[in-house]
Order: structure tokens, then sequence, then C-alpha cells
């Protein structure tokens, strides 16, 4: 498999809404530990599998971004947020968008069902950060960005940064450091099918 590395908007990963996961293997959990290392060389708190360029369900966090407390590392394989409670207002920042900061308003608390590494359905009831974090790195595996979810005057202030990715992206493509946006989706398809 291709070397994994965090992608920056607006990579096409980071619009796809990524398929299930059938199966827990040996290399899907080389897959996870390596997202966690990429997390915390990042410095973040979670992270998708939609950022890393792989369509699939799956997230890790931990709220504490500190790889020596590996006891807080949390997988979430095709997670469902299955009852919301609460509306709360908070900033937000993505790893795929460095340095760029906002305020969404997320559920206050939420329940979600997902299976843990070992392919054990666990249901799990969060506020707070983590629950803030879940919802962000949920989004991502629908394609959805934090700033999607702003309020639009105040995204707007965020435009002028967006636009700088996205020419640094297209720059990063001439310069071959990625390949076009078709043949990305294209790969994108074929880890699907691989899938099965
Ligand atoms: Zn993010």
């Amino acid at each position: 498999m291709a070397v994994l590395q965090i992608v920056n908007y607006p990579h096409p990963a980071l619009r796809w809404k990524s398929k299930p996961i059938k199966s827990i293997s040996p290399e899907l959990v080389d897959t996870v530990r390596t997202m966690f290392d990429l997390m915390y060389e990042a410095r973040g708190i979670g992270l998708a599998a939609n950022q890393v360029g792989l369509p699939y369900r799956l997230f890790v966090i931990n709220l504490t971004a500190d790889p020596n407390e590996a006891e807080e590392e949390f997988v979430f394989i095709n997670p469902e947020i299955t009852k919301r409670k609460g509306t709360t207002e908070g900033e937000e920042g993505c790893l795929s968008l460095p340095q760029l900061y906002g305020d969404v308003k997320r559920s206050e608390e939420i329940t979600l069902e997902a299976y843990d590494l070992d392919g054990q359905l666990f249901e799990i009831t969060l506020d707070d950060l983590a629950a803030r974090a879940v919802q962000h790195e949920h989004d991502h595996l629908e394609g959805i960005m934090f700033p999607d979810r702003m309020v639009e005057d105040k995204r707007i202030e965020l435009d002028a940064q967006i636009a700088d990715f996205e020419v640094q992206f297209r720059n990063q493509q001439q310069r071959g450091e990625y390949p076009s946006d078709e043949e990305i989706r294209e790969e994108l398809s074929q880890l699907e099918r691989n899938l099965g």
C-alpha cells in the first residue's frame, strides 16, 4: 500500500462518502496504528480515514493528543450516532485545514454505536470535547468539513484562507505531488471495491 499521509483540502477524499468496513484485516490494524502516529505528529486529537486518503468508515481519537497516553486511544469503526441532546457552539480546527479555526454548533451530548479494532460492537455516550471531536470526525466520513457547518457570515471570513488551500493543492498537483482529481477518485473507487 502507498505511504499514508494527511491530505489537505481540497483533496477529493475529503469530499467522499466513506463505505463501511466489512472485516478487520491485519492491514487495517496497521493502518489504524499509522493514523494514530500521523495524528500525534500533527498534534491532533482526531483523524478520519478520509484524511489519509482512504474511503473507509473509520476514525481515531485521543483527546490528550499525547502518544504516551495510549489508554486514551479510541478507534471507531462503522460508527452510527444514535441519539443527540442539546446544542453547543465551540471552536474547531482540522488537520486537513491547518491553522484554520471557526465556531461550529454541535449536539451537546451524543450516543453512538461503533465497532472497535477487535470487531466488538460498543455503545458510548459522550459530551464536551469528546462529543465535539466525534461529531467532527463522523462528518469527515460523510465528506463534510467543519466550515460547511459554520454560519454563513462567519464562514465568509475564512474564504480567503480556504482559497489559499485550493491554490496550494492545485500547485502540488501541477508539480506531480498528487495525481489529478479524476485519478484520485478512481483510486478511491478501487479502494472501495477492495473492501468487497
Ligand atoms: Zn477534521
